[in-house]
């Protein structure tokens, strides 16, 4: 349980990674109390992206340890801080990737607070009162109310906590690339996991014909019979690929490894997009040719603004749109990190955060 310590800080129950072994054991550390503009949430559930992996084994060289991961939150509010409107105790809340901005800047006031130069994250950020965030493996956080998000009625806690970052991630460029706006475009998603698989869940909501692009022959059935897929090629295949040369408009790469753009690229269309979203924590290969023949764009992008991620939710709840989800116990984290690192979970590892009982 939560208890107020002598300095006024909460003292919370959580799970941490220590080292790049990466191995995540029960720790116990601190929150700032409640303030004016904050809401306290009793977190039910969290899912495991892969980010959390590249995080726990510092892949990318920029983790704060002891790190207590997870963006993809979903909750009670139980407090509520005098300056919050819009907010009130029991409300069903979702807290993704982001912990704090600086409120100011064009990309603040034009809801892109996710592209602010000070943006902060849920977890190995530092927050404005200079205590590093913690994510949400852990039993509650305490979250400033404008990087919070309502969760429809209509969307089951579980199975909504990976839209909080998975969801936007995909949904975001998708937005920016006007899919919602005409059907039938031809769009390819590159990678089958958590992002993937809820990408082309909103592909086929805005009408698309959707192809996906994986190394794993063994998802082909599922992608195609159960997710809507239309096509299903296989990148590690060159004749495929090359059969498939020119036909995309629009393709959204959600790797995780690092991997070469270039045979991706022969996909799209001349003047096509594609949009990079995994972060492998190596550069991945960008070759001139098939960019230049093809008068081709390579874009990325970075979870989603707030106004945005409400949106997002809403479309969501409208549309029945939800995660595919393995649900795994606090005692089985490290188990899950394991089976995502090889790739064996359709689609997402989400832990039951307040045990079996207490969801809603
Ligand atoms: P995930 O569930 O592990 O899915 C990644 C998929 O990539 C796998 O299912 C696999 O699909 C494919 N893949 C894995 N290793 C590969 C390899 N060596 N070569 C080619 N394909 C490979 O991961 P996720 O949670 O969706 O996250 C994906 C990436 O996006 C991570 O790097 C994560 O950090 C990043 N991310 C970025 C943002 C952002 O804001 N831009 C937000 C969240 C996550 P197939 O089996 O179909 O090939
Ligand atoms: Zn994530």
């Amino acid at each position: 349980m939560t208890q107020t310590t002598p300095n006024h800080k909460l003292s919370v129950s959580g799970w941490a990674a220590h080292d790049s072994n990466g191995v995540i054991t029960p720790y116990t550390f601190k929150r700032r109390v409640n303030g004016a503009d904050d809401v306290s949430i009793k977190i039910l559930y969290c899912g495991i992206c892969h980010t959390d992996i590249h995080h726990v084994k510092n892949d990318w060289g920029i983790t704060r340890y002891p790190v207590v991961p997870g963006h993809e939150i979903t909750g009670l509010i139980t407090e509520v801080g005098s300056n919050v409107k819009g907010f009130k105790i029991g409300d069903r809340v979702g807290v993704g990737c982001l912990a704090a901005s600086c409120l100011e800047c064009e990309f603040c006031k034009g809801s892109e607070e996710n592209y602010c130069e000070q943006i902060q994250f849920t977890y190995n950020g530092i927050f404005w009162d200079g205590s590093i965030t913690y994510g949400g493996y852990s039993e509650m956080l305490v979250a400033d109310h404008r990087y919070v998000v309502h969760v429809p009625e209509s969307l089951p806690m579980d199975a909504a906590a990976p839209l909080l970052c998975a969801g936007i991630t995909v949904y975001s460029p998708m937005i920016d690339s006007k899919l919602h706006e005409s059907t039938g475009k031809r769009i390819g998603i590159v990678g089958l996991g958590g992002l993937g698989h809820v990408a082309i869940k909103f592909g086929k909501a805005f009408g698309h014909h959707v192809s996906v692009i994986s190394t794993s022959p063994s998802k082909e059935k599922e992608a195609r019979e159960h997710l809507g897929a239309e096509d299903f090629i296989i990148s590690t295949d060159p004749k495929q690929m090359r059969s498939k040369r020119r036909t995309l408009d629009f393709i959204l790469d959600t790797v995780s490894a690092p991997h070469s753009l270039g045979p991706i690229l022969d996909l799209l269309k001349v003047n096509g997009t594609l949009v990079l979203v995994g972060a492998p924590d190596k550069p991945v290969e960008l070759p001139s040719f098939p960019l230049i023949f093809g008068k081709r764009v390579v874009k990325g992008s970075m979870t989603g603004g707030m106004k945005e991620t409400q949106e997002m939710l809403n479309f969501c709840g409208k549309h029945n749109i939800t995660c595919d989800i393995e649900t795994v116990t606090t005692d089985n984290i490290n188990e899950a990190l394991d089976r995502l690192a090889k790739n064996d979970v359709k689609y997402r590892f989400v832990i039951n955060i307040a045990g079996k009982n207490s969801s809603p």
